[in-house]
């Protein structure tokens, strides 16, 4: 199995480097990767220039050769399904910082994911929070188990997957809503700036039904996710 490794954090995030780990246990591994963060950048590409692709000896001690791209992580899947391909599965991550209900839409590490779909080819974008990579990486192995025994990356082509230090227990959920918002701060001369916070509780949030719900109570949570976003209820009504 031929796995392409990429991350929207860049090619020096923890989280990749643990993922490369990782992944290298279930198959051949390339790691393909925005030379700098790029967080939040959603599914963007590099239209306007041309962009450096670089050998990158970053994974050389695990055995794994490594691209450094000066673009964005739906660009780095794009230019490896192009030049480097064919591949067997995509993965994503391991983000620095959940990807729950809404803000899948502004991540870069899901977009890399959904572009790979794109190209027919299975994904899976991997979150953790903001300061434990290493306890997300060590769910790995279970949470690879939970996907075999499932049969889900034959029941389905893209995944959302987010796993909290020491999770608790692995569920299968829906996108939830609303996770942050912002509150824009004037910092003088007409700028302003975005101010993240966390618009959900803990204790408004029962339903382990949704991502969201899943994380805030401790559990791994495995979303899959669709990339036509056709409302099939209105075809059908
Ligand atoms: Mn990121």
């Amino acid at each position: 199995m031929r796995i392409l490794l990429t991350n929207d954090d860049g090619i020096r995030g923890a989280g990749l480097r643990l993922l490369a780990a990782w992944a290298r246990t279930l198959g051949e591994v390339l790691i393909v990767a925005p030379k700098e963060e790029q967080s939040a950048c959603s599914q963007s590409i590099v239209l306007r220039r041309p962009f450096e692709v670089a050998k990158s000896d970053l994974f050389a001690d695990l055995g794994i050769d490594a691209y450094r791209v000066d673009a964005t992580p739906a660009d780095c899947v794009r230019f490896a399904m192009d030049i480097l391909g064919p591949f067997d599965l995509v993965f994503s991550g391991i983000n620095r910082g959940f990807n729950i209900g809404f803000d899948i839409a502004y991540s870069g590490t899901c977009a890399a994911a959904t572009e790979a779909n794109y190209a027919g080819v299975p994904a899976v974008a991997f979150s953790t929070d903001l300061e434990t990579p290493d306890a997300a990486a060590a769910a790995l192995p279970a949470v690879w188990r939970y996907f075999e025994k499932n049969r889900l990356l034959s029941r389905g082509l893209l995944f959302n997957v987010n796993i909290p230090a020491a999770p608790k227990d692995i569920l299968l959920t829906k996108q939830g809503g609303v996770f942050y918002r912002d509150h824009f701060l004037p910092c003088g001369e007409g700028m302003y700036r975005a101010n993240l916070y966390r618009a959900v509780r803990e204790e408004a949030l029962p339903d382990l039904d949704t991502d969201t719900g899943a994380v805030l109570a401790g559990y791994c949570s495995v979303t899959p996710l669709t990339v036509n976003r056709t409302d099939l209820s209105i075809m059908q009504s």
